[in-house]
């Protein structure tokens, strides 16, 4: 008789084999199960559902309040082909549209599933047990998760004011360094590193460490502070800038995301990769989103503004932040986890960073004016009601 595989079939024995694995979980290697699984926010639909409302409002994800481009729905709708063929696995439309924005050649460009995929595609080409990558505390959640999933030690380097401590970095890396992560905003912080800082990083570490600059959130600074680090891709070998198009672009849900290597960083990490790792609509929209940049700039302007209105509420409410360059704030707040049940309790999501180790913090992504007022008009009852 055939018995139904469950979610405890885990904890069952096999008796067969009890001495060498005992089950088929206990068959993954020790880093795989010493893992925390990523945190993401609240599903929205779950929310209302539970709440019986329909006009939740998320804050927590750093989405674009805008959406996407018209250009990203045009074609979207008018390549419907698309969903029926495989992708151009080397995503040539794509990498040319980013060559002609940037100057970057097509052989230097690496695609991904989202960023996220391709800072685990770093992590899958060049780390493994006995290996170590950097990350600094406070730095985005998915470094750690990748580097330990490739079976290598994931150093935290301990933040300053917040931010990366650019020399304590350096000072950090070991000979069996082979990565080092600098979120640039960093994400859940919104500090930046300058780039006098990011260079004297390049500068310092050996030059078979490479040093994996994210810039996810680059396109919500303003024009004079945007990054130039795709410009030195010759000067330093080791240098990988990875880019997004979930955050200004819009296009989260569609998962594009791109990093500028070094050729033979890029020919290791396309052995790797699944051949069609970024779908064919994605590809399609992300050329679209590209081609409209008068929509990144509406989109940085709404969060300039967006971001004075919510550092103003919340000084009203007598509330520290740290200061962001991104789409995103995080504020001290106490009894970070009561407030934010009570938020929720109103329908409004927003990013609780214990994982983090900020307890006493909790981000809130910038949105519309009107979502941003809701935010600040919940956090307020919330403080009311408990205290
Ligand atoms: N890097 C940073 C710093 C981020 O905050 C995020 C998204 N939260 C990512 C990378 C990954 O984004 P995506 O996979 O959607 O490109």
């Amino acid at each position: 008789m055939l018995r139904s595989i469950g979610p405890q079939a885990c904890d069952e024995p096999r008796a067969e084999s009890a001495t060498t694995v005992l089950n088929a979980c206990d068959g993954a290697p020790a880093n795989i199960q010493a893992l925390t699984p990523f945190r993401a926010g609240w599903n929205q639909r779950d929310l209302e559902r539970k709440l019986g409302i329909e006009n939740s409002v998320n804050l927590a994800s750093n989405e674009n309040a805008l959406g996407c481009s018209p250009a990203v729905t045009r074609a979207l709708r008018t390549q419907t082909e698309l969903v029926s063929r495989y992708p151009d696995s080397a995503g040539q439309a794509l990498k040319q549209a980013l060559h002609k924005f940037y100057g970057v050649d097509t052989d230097r460009i690496i695609l991904g599933n989202g960023s996220n995929d391709v800072l685990d595609l770093l992590a899958r080409t060049f780390l493994r047990p006995g290996t170590s990558a950097l990350h600094s505390q406070y730095g985005f959640a998915v470094y750690p998760l990748v580097a330990r999933a490739s079976g290598a030690e994931s150093i935290e380097v301990t933040a300053k004011n917040f931010g990366h401590d650019a020399s304590a970095m350096v000072a950090a890396i070991r000979s069996d360094t082979r990565l080092v992560f600098i979120a640039n905003p960093n994400n859940p912080t919104g500090t930046l590193l300058e780039p006098e800082l990011v260079v004297r990083v390049l500068e310092r570490v050996p030059r078979h460490v490479l040093v994996v600059l994210d810039e996810a959130y680059d396109e919500f600074l303003p024009a004079a502070q945007r990054s130039a680090a795709h410009r030195y891709l010759d000067k330093y070998p080791n240098l990988i800038v990875v880019r997004t198009f979930s955050k200004a672009y819009g296009l989260a849900g569609l998962r594009v995301g791109y990093a500028f290597a070094n050729p033979c960083v890029c020919d290791l990490v396309n052995r790797v990769r699944q051949p069609f790792n970024v779908n064919a609509p994605a590809q399609a929209a992300a050329v679209a989103a590209l081609s409209d940049q008068d929509f990144i700039k509406r989109s940085a302007e709404l969060v300039r503004d967006g971001m004075r209105q919510v550092e103003r509420g919340l000084g009203r409410l007598g509330l520290e932040h740290i200061p962001s360059a991104g789409n995103f704030l995080s504020f001290r707040v106490p009894h970070a986890d009561t407030i934010f049940q009570h938020m929720l309790q109103q329908g409004v999501i927003v990013q609780p960073l214990v994982n983090y180790g900020m307890a006493n913090h909790l981000r809130v992504s910038i949105g519309l004016e009107s979502q941003n007022q809701r935010f600040l008009s919940a956090l307020s009852a919330a403080l009311t009601v408990s205290n």
